[in-house]
């Protein structure tokens, strides 16, 4: 009889685990043992589970790259036992989560799957149970004895995305997330109804690399009509700061005049690296469809083509930790590297 595939259950915190506060009424996250209590339903599951969970689970909004390295380190020890990862993650920053892990894991062989609610799992109309159970159960197919997804994803309200495609855009609706610039892996109906050609494929035959640092010398600017020199000359001014997502206006737009461009040419001058990504939530950057794109390009900045904002900042963390040459930064950035980008 063939063995019974096995998953690691990793709990971080989030909604999902929380009860109220008595005395304040606010949520908070709560212990890991409880929350499986809720869902005895998961015994019924054709595989393995084991959990595992932060010491002091967290809302996502604590989170940060010690404690993305900390879910890279579990997934790290346990790779050669489990088929399979689910990620319980607030859904705040489960974007950034799961952008950051996409790129730190790199050659995956396994799933690792994010998921989280919008609703305790004790709540009557909880969310938390379909999109649990369903996350478990798609981080256990298997193809031939090989995992079917082969890459970091998250799945939430009947939809499994890439990753780090996704951004969180609604704090009410169950239907929280959307992949703007890629199509849903696998949708969740009567059936599984999965798309493996979207699926992004194992290139590499070596085995998984895990790179727990990340450099946060980093920093994201919005662009907005009215923005003044002193705003920008501020931001570029931080002690240390080795990267700049720049949030544009559709196609990859920004002012034309002089005190901007100056000063963004003699940041990248001295080493800044700066990535154009759109605010549009979908979409792509185009440096020099618009004549006010068009400086942009020549002075050196960075298209961050389709990325999300949440990928670009998480790339920028990764790639800056690595040594990279001056001169090949901007080419390796503007390269898709986990499905992140066209
Ligand atoms: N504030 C919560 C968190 O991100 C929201 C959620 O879990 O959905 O941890």
């Amino acid at each position: 009889m063939p063995s019974r595939v096995k998953i690691l259950l990793i709990y971080t915190g989030g909604t999902i685990g929380m009860k109220k506060d008595f005395e304040t009424g606010a949520l908070k996250a709560f212990n890991f043992s409880k929350l499986l209590q809720k869902i005895p339903e998961l015994k019924q599951l054709d595989c393995e589970i084991e959990t595992i969970s932060f010491e002091n689970p967290i809302d996502s909004s604590n989170m940060n790259p010690e404690k993305w390295a900390e879910i890279a380190t579990i997934i790290e020890d346990n790779y050669s036992v489990f088929d399979g990862f689910v990620v319980l993650h607030g859904s705040d920053t489960m974007s950034y989560s799961a952008s950051a892990l996409s790129f730190m894991l790199e050659n995956l062989s396994k799933p690792v799957i994010f998921t989280g609610s919008q609703l305790p799992i004790g709540d009557l109309r909880t969310d938390a149970k379909e999109n649990l159970i369903t996350a478990i159960q798609i981080a256990s197919l298997q193809d031939n004895g090989q995992a079917l997804i082969k890459e970091v994803c998250l799945y939430f309200e009947y939809k499994l995305y890439r990753g780090n495609r996704t951004t969180k855009i609604n704090a009410e609706d169950f239907n929280a997330f959307i992949s703007p610039n890629y199509s849903t892996l696998i949708e969740s109906g009567v059936h599984l109804k999965c798309f493996p050609e979207l699926f992004l494929p194992k290139t590499s035959l070596e085995g998984l690399k895990v790179q727990k640092l990340l450099n946060n010398h980093v920093v994201i600017l919005k662009m907005y009509p009215g923005i003044s020199s002193t705003v920008l000359e501020a931001i570029l001014d931080i002690p240390k700061l080795e990267g700049l997502v720049l949030e544009t206006y559709g196609s990859g737009n920004a002012p034309t005049e002089d005190w901007f461009l100056t000063a963004l040419k003699k940041a990248i001058s001295t080493g800044l690296h700066i990535v154009n990504v759109t605010q549009c939530s979908g979409g792509s950057v185009s440096m020099g469809q618009y004549e006010t794109s068009s400086a942009l390009k020549e002075i050196g900045v960075i298209s961050g083509k389709d990325i999300t904002t949440e990928a670009a900042i998480t790339k920028l963390m990764y790639l800056l930790e690595q040594n990279i040459e001056s001169s090949d930064f901007k080419t390796i950035f503007e390269t898709s590297l986990r499905g992140e980008m066209i």
